[in-house]
């Protein structure tokens, strides 16, 4: 009951636990619940710092199943290459409010050093054509850095999701050889961003770049200048022999100002262990933009329109089971909107004008509106 009625809080974009109480009585809660009454907040709170996590993993499995039975579940840059973003996010920071399991900082503000507490998770997200598809996040724990959570959420991927993914997109901070070996020892290849960290291996591949032709590429705005080898051995702690990929962007961007064009440039190292004949340079670069999609574009839908961020009680156990409630109800939307609605409605309508509609129906059998 108490998850259920968070599932329709977190479709309905509601953000709030009164709000969801006040919706009592309407005619929506008659037609699910029969006579059953929706749980009140405080009873809502205090519920999720009990929460069965595992039970919310479970449903988001069987959802993963349910999609990959039906065939709606599509790579995107590629035929036969499912690539998982693994990607860290802080999901709430406080000076005042702390529990056990909070991570701590110094900050240093006008009136001196402050601690400041926080929660952050890593997510992993299958990269799909049509919507990313949230399947599961660990928190991270007080004295363990993010690439640590990542490696234990890993652990629990290979077990879970065995054959949902086929390689794993990282950023800088997960360049680190442990985290490789543990990928590849489990039959999956890694593509992470390449830093100044790894300075050998970048001095060693921009040495070699500077000796070739660069492949050429458009993709929509950008237009792509990029360098592909194979076979460097200049980060021995990796089992495996690596594969460093450069991209030099240029994008072509209309200022609203002048209305003149002007080009942007931007450039990107990543390491990988895939190669080339899986992931041919125009595919892997393509892939490897993936992880950005999902910071810029999936973590801002989450707390901006989801409410993902907001604390509705805070102890680890309920942050992570609200955050699995709403990785729930993000992916029940968007399944439905690709796979229930017919082209014509989709192209007509902007989903965030579709999740009001959600939101209208919890509304419309308001006691007040249906009193004779
Ligand atoms: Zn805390």
């Amino acid at each position: 009951m108490v998850a259920g009625s968070a599932v329709v809080m977190a479709l309905a974009q509601m953000g709030s636990l009164n709000a969801l109480e006040q919706t009592q009585g309407h005619r929506f809660w008659h037609t699910w619940l029969e006579r059953c009454r929706v749980p009140s907040a405080d009873v809502m709170g205090t519920s999720f710092r009990s929460l069965d996590c595992a039970g919310l993993r479970r449903m988001l499995r069987h959802l993963y199943s349910r999609l990959k039975r039906n065939k709606a579940l599509h790579p995107v840059f590629s035929d036969n290459l499912f690539a998982l973003v693994i990607d860290g996010h802080e999901s709430s920071a406080s000076y005042l409010r702390s529990c056990k399991k909070c991570l701590q900082r110094e900050v240093k503000t006008a009136k001196g050093t402050k601690i400041q507490y926080s929660h952050r998770l890593v997510m992993a997200v299958l990269l799909c054509r049509d919507f990313p598809l949230l399947l599961d996040l660990e928190m991270q724990l007080p004295g363990e850095d993010e690439v640590a959570t990542a490696t234990r959420l890993m652990q629990r991927m290979f077990l879970h999701y065995p054959r949902a993914f086929d390689v794993v997109l990282a950023d800088g901070l997960y360049a680190r050889a442990p985290f490789f070996n543990t990928i590849t020892a489990h039959g999956k290849e890694v593509i992470a961003v390449l830093k100044d960290d790894r300075r050998d291996l970048m001095q060693d591949a921009v040495a070699l770049f500077s000796q070739h032709q660069p492949i050429v590429f458009r993709h929509n705005k950008v237009s792509r200048q990029c360098w592909d080898m194979e076979g460097f051995t200049t980060w021995p702690q990796v089992a495996k022999e690596v594969r460093v990929v450069g991209s030099l962007e240029t994008t072509t961007v209309c200022r609203q100002k002048t209305g003149k064009s002007e080009e942007l440039l931007s450039r990107w190292m990543w390491v990988s262990t895939i190669g080339k004949q899986i992931a041919p340079t125009e595919s892997f670069v393509l892939t490897a933009h993936g992880r950005w999609e999902i910071e810029n574009k999936g973590f801002n839908e989450l707390t901006t329109y989801w409410h993902a961020n907001h604390v509705y009680k805070h102890t680890i156990g309920a942050i992570e089971a609200f955050w699995l409630i709403t990785m729930l109800a993000y992916t029940l939307f968007h399944a439905f909107i690709t796979l229930n609605l017919k082209p014509i409605i989709r192209e007509a309508y902007t989903k965030l004008h579709l999740a009001r509609l959600v939101s209208a129906e919890l509304y419309a059998g308001s006691p007040r509106c249906h009193s004779p």
